[in-house]
């Protein structure tokens, strides 16, 4: 039986892992694990939050205040209002002040909408108008891929005063 060196939290001889931050050695059991999708909608993640192994201390300090807020944020991101740029009969009186955002290179619709959602609530924003979806169709070697990008204008809006507007279903 091999021995490894002794975890930092548990002490016991197990440790395979190493923390990103303090470099301190610990066990798989110890080691608290962030994948490359923890923070993905970020614009640019952080030097500290873009590594994979953590010691329980470094974690506590540095990695789960953004993480809560990250997931807080993508939970929101699911609930932002959406409008397509064919629906201008609801959104016409809106005023649009806010610069457009635009995505490219999402896997299908749906992140594309959920990227620029997640932009609009870290900006206080509750709603996307003017949403306008394109895709195009990539050829890697065999392997033929479809992107999509989108633009929207990020508002923020009365879901009440909304609903006044809507169509009967
Ligand atoms: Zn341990
Ligand atoms: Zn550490």
């Amino acid at each position: 039986m091999t021995l490894h060196p002794v975890c930092k939290t548990c002490r016991k001889p197990k440790a395979t892992f190493a923390c990103a931050l303090c470099q301190a050695d610990i066990c798989k059991n110890c080691t608290q694990f962030l994948t490359e999708n923890s923070f993905a909608f970020l614009k640019t993640i952080p030097e500290e939050l873009s590594h994979s192994t953590y010691c329980s201390n470094c974690f506590d300090d540095k990695v789960s205040g953004p993480l809560n807020e990250y997931n807080d944020t993508m939970e929101k991101a699911k609930e932002v209002i959406i409008y397509s740029k064919v629906q201008t009969k609801l959104t016409r009186y809106l005023k649009r002040k806010a610069e457009p955002y635009s995505v490219d290179n999402c896997e299908d619709e749906s992140e594309a909408l959920l990227r620029m959602s997640f932009f609009a609530v870290q900006a206080n924003f509750n709603a996307l108008i003017d949403v306008e979806l394109k895709n195009r169709k990539l050829t890697a070697g065999s392997h033929k891929k479809t992107i999509w990008s989108a633009t929207a204008v990020p508002v923020t809006i009365d879901p009440k005063e909304i609903r006044g507007h809507e169509d009967p279903p």
